[in-house]
Formats: C-alpha cells, structure tokens, sequence
C-alpha cells in the first residue's frame, strides 16, 4: 500500500489510508534553521561519541537544517550518555514539549541510558541518539502499533521494533518530511 503525503506550506495532507504513518509534531522546535549541539560534559567523560556525530549527521544529511557541533556554551543540544539504570527507557529528550511560544531554549539535553545502551552495538545505539534528536527537532513519536517494516520511522517509540525489527537507525522520508515541513 502506497500513502502519498503532500507537505503544502506547513500542512499535512494524506491521502488514502495510512494516516497513522504521517509524522506529528512538539509543537516546539528550534528557532532556526542552523542547529549546534555538543557534548554535556560531567566528571565522567564523554561516552559514544563517534556514534552522536553520526547521528547527528543524519539528521544534517537528510534534511534542510544544518546540524553540526557547535561551542557547547551556546549549544542548541547536548549530548549525555549515563546510567540512569533500570527505569524502562534507553534515551530520553526531557525537555521535547519544553519550549516558549513553540521555540526551545538553547542547550536541550540529549540522554542515552547507558544501563541498556552499554549493551548495543553501535547502530542500534545510533536508532536511539537519532530518535531522541528527532524529538528536539519537533517530532513526536509515531506508529506505536506499525509492526510492517517499511512504515516503520525513526520516530517509532519502541526500539526493539525500531532496531531490533526493522534496523530503523536513520530518518526516513516521513520523519524527514516532518522536520522539513516545521523550519
Ligand atoms: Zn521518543
């Protein structure tokens, strides 16, 4: 089954039936199109960090924003794996939906869980750094019931369907066209 998804000025139209594979919004987003992140950086060092360039990369590749490492006293997200240990999620944007009037501050936490993501091999880590991005950029999650492979986004909120079904480590065009419709 094809969805044929027409992005007219902001505006989504889907037509057909797949409407649960459109992308959805924050409702917050970065105030431009040119977006710097870096690393948190506590006592404890920097973990994983050729896997947050790619995943930020993709991001930058995939779509009109620019995404690259920028000084992190200015950063617009920083980058933090730690254990936050057993609690149920392997990445986290605390602040997606933390925003003034539909802009976020500068510094937005990325978190990668440690306690599971230790475990990963780096692709997969990578399904989680992208994923939590993707929030920041103003996605929020999709297709929590989508079990076929091919509608399968980068915005799913599961990462064993995400990765460890459908090797989802990447935006895809839903989630592209997402983000490209906001800035
Ligand atoms: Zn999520």
């Amino acid at each position: 089954m094809v969805a044929m998804v027409l992005i007219v000025s902001g505006y989504q139209l889907t037509l057909g039936a797949s409407q649960a594979e459109a992308y959805a919004t924050t409702g917050c987003k970065f105030g431009s199109k040119t977006i710097t992140w870096n690393y948190y950086s506590p006592n404890s060092g920097i973990q994983y960090q050729s896997q947050w360039v790619n995943s930020a990369s993709k991001w930058h590749n995939a779509t009109k924003l620019s995404v690259t490492q920028g000084p992190a006293s200015s950063a617009d997200m920083l980058f933090y794996a730690a254990s936050w240990g057993n609690n149920g999620w392997d990445g986290y944007a605390p602040d997606s939906f933390n925003c003034k009037k539909g802009v976020h501050a500068k510094g937005m936490h990325v978190y990668l869980n440690t306690h599971y993501a230790a475990g990963y091999t780096s692709a997969m880590r990578e399904s989680v750094m992208v994923h939590e991005i993707g929030h920041y950029l103003g996605l929020q999650h999709v297709g929590s019931s989508t079990t076929v492979c091919s509608s399968v986004t980068i915005m799913n909120p599961f990462t064993s369907r995400r990765w460890s079904d459908c090797s989802v480590n990447a935006p895809r065009a839903d989630d592209i066209n997402g983000v490209n419709a906001q800035y």
